[in-house]
């Protein structure tokens, strides 16, 4: 932490700070790659990439290129468009793959997160004789509970008895890795399946997916994780922390709109064992045996033999350009940034609202993203609803914590001191 913390000046908060630190970062021109949302004639403070990333301005034209190829080609652009559907997800291998530190074969960009989780699930969720249980962190994101629930369920289990939560300690609000380990060690012989976030929706906590991945293989279990938060926002290296399978969505930090085609992972020792149980669909067949229309399922190899349908080429036609975005910097320069700039964040916080609120997301950087997430006990809806008319946009999650997302491709130094500033003149207020 001291190393990261010395890489910038000590943090200042001024306008002058904030504007000598914008003129200082190599990537402030990707701004300019994005809409802005505009309230009231101004640009709005963005902070709500980790909901909806914006819009990369090359968006529209690479659908009109889609557009166009279906209008003057009809069905002959499956194969003679200017990127032939018919190999269309194969655009994704190497992006993503950069992206989650994979193999290209162990990627694939398909369906949706929700969607993806359960397909997932139905591989590597395979209870056997005393170890059904799965383990996910308590609070874990709705659709992801009702996934595992339901999976549960299927199978003839209670989830009250064989879904573990992970819950922190007494007047703490996030996880220790530790505990988590120990609940491992602790029920080693139940547990079939551990399936937690990456960075965690609502405390922006992000977990060591490397030790808590290797804890639960020396116990015997499988590991998936659900990169939602995580993805695009911290470093990750799914293929050399050995995880057996992840999945994710692409309209957060990847910026692909609004229920754009999400994405799977599927570690090389599984992604090519042909044998392993699924849920099939044509897509996910051999390539070379697809179009004979025969009557048995035979694996493609790789992660894209767990896609069900045809690629939806204009949804993926946005995710392609945003991931173009990524391409001109790395996830490095964005993590450096990020670090330095959800710090004065947090400096900010403090430095305006004191006691006001509280940021339970984790201080330490190399545990949390960009986000954070401020615990507001009382009146908090009404700060919320303050930022909203002076054209910042955070967001609310019941039942009280505000999260604020600065985004290393798109939000300044700058954005961060002026919602100080609104936070300042709110504090005086109340
Ligand atoms: C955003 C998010 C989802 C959303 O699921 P969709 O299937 O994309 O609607 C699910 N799980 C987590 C953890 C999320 O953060």
């Amino acid at each position: 932490m001291m190393k990261l913390m010395m890489k910038h000046p000590p943090f200042e908060y001024s306008q002058a700070y904030a504007r000598c630190c914008d003129e200082a970062d190599p990537l402030r021109g990707l701004r300019g790659e994005f809409y802005l949302p505009v309230h009231q004639g101004a640009e709005v403070l963005y902070f709500t990439g980790n909901s909806l990333g914006l819009q990369p301005k090359t968006v529209r034209a690479a659908l009109e290129t889609e557009l166009e190829d279906w209008a003057a080609l009809g069905v002959e652009g499956h194969f003679r468009g200017t990127h032939p559907w018919v190999s269309y997800h194969k655009r994704f291998e190497q992006p993503l793959a950069a992206l989650v530190g994979a193999k290209p074969e162990e990627v694939v960009a398909m369906n949706t997160l929700t969607v993806n989780l359960h397909l997932m699930l139905a591989s590597f969720y395979q209870p056997e004789g005393k170890r059904t249980a799965i383990v996910c962190e308590a609070g874990a994101f709705p659709s992801d509970q009702y996934a595992l629930e339901t999976h549960l369920r299927h199978r003839g289990f209670q989830p009250e008895e064989h879904l573990l939560e992970l819950v922190p300690r007494h007047g703490e609000h996030t996880l220790r890795t530790d505990d988590i380990v120990a609940v491992l060690q602790n029920h080693a012989d139940r547990i079939a399946l551990v399936m937690m976030a990456g960075v965690q929706y609502y405390t922006g906590q992000a977990f060591d997916i490397a030790a808590i991945t290797r804890a639960a293989h020396a116990i015997g279990a499988r590991v998936g994780w659900d990169l939602a938060h995580a993805v695009g926002n911290i470093p990750l290296h799914l293929h050399d922390w050995g995880v057996d399978f992840a999945v994710w969505c692409s309209y957060k930090y990847l910026n692909s709109g609004p229920g754009g085609v999400a994405g799977a992972f599927v570690h090389e020792r599984h992604a090519n064992n042909v044998d392993i149980p699924r849920l099939a669909g044509w897509w996910g067949n051999d390539e070379h045996e697809r179009f004979k229309m025969q009557r048995s399922f035979r694996a493609a190899r790789g992660a894209q033999a767990w896609q069900l349908s045809n690629a939806p080429v204009l949804a993926l036609a946005a995710h392609k350009a945003a991931l173009d975005v990524f391409d001109k910097t790395s996830m490095s320069a964005l993590r450096a940034k990020s670090v330095h700039l959800t710090g004065f964040l947090e400096y900010v916080l403090r430095t305006v609202m004191g006691h006001r609120v509280q940021i339970i997301t984790p201080s330490n950087p190399d545990e949390r993203g960009c986000q954070l997430s401020l615990l507001v006990e009382k009146q908090g809806r009404q700060l919320f609803e303050y930022l909203t008319q002076h054209g910042v946009v955070v967001d609310w999650r019941e039942p009280n914590v505000i999260r604020i997302a600065p985004v290393p491709l798109y939000n300044s130094f700058e954005d961060v001191w002026r919602l100080g500033e609104l936070l300042r003149a709110y504090a005086a207020m109340h």
